[in-house]
């Protein structure tokens, strides 16, 4: 089950995605954030062979998830808490298996250009559209967070295409080498809080100028969009008490006797 909010929760009875499927790898695997409530799992198995035949690629490269039992990551995002937050990376997977040290090394590419107003040209391509589109058209997705760049320049190509799969495709700081992609609250989690509803409409409107204001593109807001260290259990809903305090299964405990201190990228 989901518990609580995305930037403010846990994750019951989590399961973990395989680090490497057909469609699929897992980056940065010494983190041990591939898991998710079971229905982000299913969401990655069923979207990964999608994504590759919408963009006539191979797969897809996964980063974060959630930690095993969610709750607030030491460094990297203030979401990813209850199991339905996953980044997926821009660079498509390579026609091959990734070793570990890959997984842990290779940068993913950024698909904005350095002036923080345009897509990277030379990268860019209508497959990214695809993949986007994909992404934010499946059923059980919330939202789909992208660089203000990155919208902007969907809103273009778009033009007057019909642009109604675009409103779920919000605007948000970082996010040019990845999109995250949220799922609603789950039907078995009825104490996962859902996030309002995206305003209606296609989002290429005078909202998106804010993001390209001069103070905002010079704001370091951390590549994720900040962090939750800071959280206690305390704030947390009082069922992820429970959550932290269960015995671990011989499955978790033996990835965590394994994990690394990891550094961020
Ligand atoms: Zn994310």
């Amino acid at each position: 089950m989901a518990i609580g909010y995305y930037p403010h929760g846990c994750l019951q009875g989590g399961v973990e995605l395989p680090t490497t499927g057909p469609t699929w790898q897992v980056m940065r695997l010494s983190r041990n954030r591939n898991w998710g409530h079971p229905e982000l799992v299913k969401f990655l198995e069923r979207f990964a062979p999608l994504a590759a035949e919408a963009t006539g690629r191979k797969g897809i490269l996964i980063g974060d998830m959630a930690q095993p039992r969610g709750g607030p990551l030491p460094f990297g995002h203030k979401s990813h808490q209850t199991g339905l937050d996953v980044d997926i990376w821009f660079m498509p997977m390579p026609d091959r298996v990734l070793s570990k040290e890959e997984r842990e090394n290779i940068k993913a590419s950024n698909l904005v250009a350095a002036d923080g107003k345009h897509v990277n040209d030379e990268i860019w391509s209508a497959a990214d559209v695809n993949f986007i589109r994909t992404a934010a058209e499946q059923p059980e997705v919330e939202r789909v967070l992208v660089n203000a760049a990155i919208k902007k320049e969907l809103c273009r190509v778009e033009g007057k295409n019909d642009r109604s799969w675009m409103s779920k495709v919000r605007p948000w700081y970082g996010h040019d080498d990845h999109m995250h992609v949220r799922l609603k609250c789950p039907a078995d989690s009825p104490n996962c809080e859902a996030q309002p509803a995206v305003p209606g409409g296609d989002g290429c409107d005078k909202s998106l100028d804010h993001w390209f204001a001069d103070w905002i593109l010079r704001l370091k807001i951390p590549e994720f969009g900040g962090s939750s260290a800071g959280l206690k259990l305390k704030d947390l809903p009082p069922a992820c008490t429970a959550v932290l305090n269960a015995p671990a299964s011989p499955a978790s405990a033996a990835s965590a006797a394994t994990e690394e201190r990891p550094k961020a990228r």
